[in-house]
């Protein structure tokens, strides 16, 4: 096979617009591993993108020894990237595992047995619990585990304790997606589905840099715009990464609004719609309302007042727009770089807008994809451990928080509905204070992921918060512990997961955890049981033990919700790969598509939310909600653009934004123990344009210090592809690392970026920040940055020393005028 780190997408399968896509069967097994070696193959799905791709584990010896794609899977037609082929399953067999629980004892971390850790935890639980009640209590959780665990806390939390503190670092990179659907259509739940790439004519991207983040999406996509009537790209990012080009490419174009202006170009597209009559009236009057308090919103951006914000060309505009105005089908699908941004929500339901407006949705190639970051992301919305209620219930409305408590037999009233769920940055702040006493934090890496790192570390090395930590490793968050509990990973366990495009699969246990390590199911289940949470008739709380069990309860708890289970089983998803929700009597094979028949769930009594003011997150009441009278209709909704809230001044001249790399998964607990990952993006960087680069006197791979108003980092620094005025930087690096660097407590992106939040989403801004950049001294190569991927060299940049890292630059060639680049076969894998 191929190597992937260089070949990331890999052999292209084109195919005409209406066909399927053509199955390729990628593989990877670890060195010395023949297909004939392997004793089992155990159905799974990939678990570092939001993608979801069907894959099967190959089992060696009682050892996870590699993948290969399932073709039949509904998600991947069998294809992998780089991170499921050689990220999935190198992390488990590594010698740093957690295999016993530690407790900290005069300040030091001790191993322990389980009980003794378990009694601490609960000793304190209690404790606080008699003290100070519920509120005393947070958990932040993951993108990552699985859909019996999820539901399990949400159960926990809500019916066992009471407390409204839940979250997940789901906080950090999806919940705009959550809040775009329930603002728009009433409630979460991805409309579109991945098939509408064989179906449309125009796909348009907005801060999605595909080709890094969702690999095997990205190589659906080109086997279309490859193959015969291809459709057109339009991107909208401030970078000029891989889908920038295929736009240029496609005929489609390339729109780079300055970093923070996303809402005034969004607003002038959708203001375009309407000036060039691209409204399909007769659907908006049957299927919406708004339209004309959203006309009115966006009559002041004409492509003029859009090129002078965002510095984009008003030609440029007025042809994006031209074809989504024109286009039979339009696929959008939106992302970080909306996101992360301030007015995150308000820019992604302007996606839902455009839609609405020519009644695209609901119909194949027609549709809206509002990506996740990470795998189980969706699950932790559904079942209620980010905060939600589960099954898309609304915490404003007494008859759903009914509904949840009689399907947990306890008292509506210990289910927390009196304001709406805490937000991660919040929690954060009551543990500062010490408000929350006892905080939980499974499978997510917080002292790297959340913003403003410093001040993350302080709150949870302080003694005014008791913190528990599980995780598969000793994480820059669980060295912070005073309880640290070992988990089992992937492959380790049993249990579901659900993609961005409501897909589910089933993962079954492949092999053992190492030493004591037990899946985030059991270890809830003991904290339950020996806290002794009962329902009203004095029964345990959580009534399951198996992660089947719990699945089952869980189904049963979505009949008559958007997000219905009741049709699925274990033995469902055993075989076939891949069944998109609702799954129940109606559709008993599941649902490709969502409103097919333009009806949405936004009616008063059944409806997620009553809906949020897009500017000020004010929320809106139930009788102004009932007043409106959507009764199935979609909302048109829209705000002003307002500048973000740190812009660059004399002190700090350049605007901070932070992002990904293909290589590597968030804080690359997984991906930087695989060898070939790891080597290709090794160390953090720093991109700036060629033009700020000269005027700082700074070349490819100097060290230089970036500075904020609240921190800084000292890292290489690449000449790349930024717009002059930006500065970029991968998130994905905190102190640990495999290699022992010396530099690596300097290197942190969060460690620059500020705690401020969207107004709705409550989604942290991580794209927006005011900085400086002064240059240390020469560095010893180029910087140790991808090559191959949005963070190459700027054309002409000379980088012919030895790399140090993710490899040198050793050759070019031209399309369409924009460079590509390769690794040295040297320093390949
Ligand atoms: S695209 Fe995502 S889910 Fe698919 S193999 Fe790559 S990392 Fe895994």
């Amino acid at each position: 096979m191929v190597d992937r780190i260089t070949d990331i997408w890999g052999e292209r399968t084109p195919h005409p617009r209406g066909t399927v896509w053509p199955a390729r069967v990628d593989l990877h097994l670890e060195e010395g591993v023949a297909e004939g070696d392997v004793e089992r193959w155990v159905q799974s799905a990939c678990l570092l993108c939001s993608n979801g791709c069907g894959c099967d584990i190959a089992v060696k010896d009682g050892r996870m020894v590699g993948v290969r794609g399932r073709a039949g899977d509904t998600i991947n037609h069998g294809r992998l990237g780089p991170k499921g082929l050689y990220g999935s399953t190198p992390w488990a067999s590594s010698s740093d595992r957690l295999t016993r629980p530690l407790v900290r004892r005069d300040g030091q971390l001790v191993e322990t047995d389980w009980e003794t850790a378990m009694r601490r935890i609960v000793e304190v639980s209690k404790g606080l619990l008699a003290e100070k009640g519920p509120l005393s209590h947070g958990f932040y959780t993951s993108g990552q585990l699985f859909l019996e665990e999820y539901y399990t806390l949400a159960v926990i939390g809500k019916a066992g304790l009471g407390t409204p503190h839940m979250d997940g670092n789901t906080r950090l990179c999806t919940a705009t997606s959550a809040a775009a659907f329930k603002e728009s259509f009433g409630a979460d739940g991805q409309p579109g589905s991945y098939t509408d790439i064989e179906h449309c004519d125009a796909i348009f991207l907005y801060g999605h840099n595909m080709p890094e983040t969702q690999t095997v999406l990205w190589a659906r996509i080109l086997d279309r715009t490859r193959g015969e009537d291809p459709p057109r790209i339009v991107c909208v990012d401030p970078r000029r990464t891989a889908v920038a080009e295929e736009a240029v490419r496609t005929g489609g174009v390339h729109l780079a609004p300055r970093v923070g202006t996303n809402l005034a170009l969004m607003n002038g597209l959708v203001r375009e719609l309407f000036v060039h009559d691209w409204v399909n009236h007769a659907w908006v009057s049957e299927h919406t309302i708004g339209v004309d308090e959203l006309r009115e919103t966006v009559d002041p951006y004409t492509p003029e007042h859009v090129a002078n914000i965002c510095g984009v060309a008003a030609g440029d505009l007025r042809t994006a727009a031209q074809i989504f105005g024109e286009s039979s089908g339009v696929l959008s699908t939106v992302l970080q770089g909306f996101y992360q941004s301030h007015q995150a929500t308000a820019a992604s339901v302007a996606v839902h807008n455009l839609h609405l407006l020519r009644g695209m949705i609901g119909r194949p190639g027609a549709g809206v994809l509002q990506m996740n970051g990470q795998p189980t992301a969706q699950n932790n919305r559904e079942c209620g451990a980010d905060g939600d209620l589960p099954g898309f219930r609304n915490w404003d409305n007494p008859e759903h928080v009914q509904q949840l408590a009689d399907a947990w037999n306890v008292d509506a009233m210990t289910v927390p509905h009196w304001a709406p769920p805490t937000h991660a940055m919040q929690i954060m702040s009551y543990a500062e204070t010490g408000s929350i006493g006892f905080l939980w934090i499974s499978a997510t890496n917080p002292a790297v992921s959340m913003p403003e790192s410093a001040r993350i570390r302080r709150i949870l090395a302080g003694d005014q918060c008791f913190t528990v930590v599980q995780d598969l490793f000793l994480t820059e968050t669980a060295q912070l512990a005073d309880v640290v509990l070992p988990a089992a990973g992937w492959g380790e366990k049993t249990g579901c997961f659900t993609n961005v495009n409501r897909v589910v699969h089933l993962s079954e246990q492949a092999v053992q955890p190492p030493g004591e390590a037990r899946s985030d199911l059991d270890i809830f289940l003991m904290y339950a049981d020996a806290m002794g949470f009962t329902d009203r008739d004095g029964a345990p709380v959580v009534k399951w033990r198996t992660a089947e069990e719990a699945f089952g309860a869980w189904a049963a708890v979505t009949a008559g919700r958007p997000v219905d289970y009741t049709g699925l089983s274990y033995d469902k998803l055993r075989g076939p790969s891949g069944i998109p929700w609702p799954v129940n009597a109606e559709h008993p094979n599941g649902t490709d598509r969502l409103y097919t028949d333009g009806v949405f769930p936004t009616d008063t009594d059944y409806c997620e939310t009553y809906g949020h003011d897009l500017v000020t997150g004010g929320t809106v009441s139930e009788q102004e909600h009932r007043a409106m009278a959507p009764a199935g209709r979609a909302f048109l909704k829209g705000a002003p653009y307002t500048p973000a809230h740190e812009t660059p001044g004399d002190d700090y001249p350049l605007l901070f934004t932070t992002g990904r790399t293909v290589y590597q998964f968030h804080t690359r607990t997984k991906t930087g123990r695989a060898r070939s990952l790891n080597q290709a993006a090794p160390d953090a960087w720093v991109e700036l344009s060629p033009t700020d680069a000269a005027e700082l006197g700074i070349n490819e791979g100097d060290w230089v210090r970036v500075e904020s108003p609240r921190g800084a980092i000292e890292v290489r620094a690449r000449i790349g592809r930024v717009m002059p005025g930006a500065v970029f930087a991968p998130f994905h690096y905190g102190h640990w690392d495999p290699d022992d660097l010396a530099d690596a407590d300097h290197r942190s992106a969060n460690e620059l970026t500020m705690t401020v939040w969207d107004p709705v989403s409550k989604q942290p801004t991580f794209k927006t920040a005011a900085c400086r950049v002064t240059r240390l001294r020469a560095g010893e190569g180029p910087a140790p940055a991808p090559t191959n991927t949005a963070s190459a060299p700027a054309p002409g940049t000379p980088t012919t020393a030895p790399a140090t890292g993710g490899g040198a630059v050793t050759s070019s060639h031209v399309l369409d005028e924009t460079p590509h680049y390769t690794l040295d076969p040297s320093q390949e894998n």
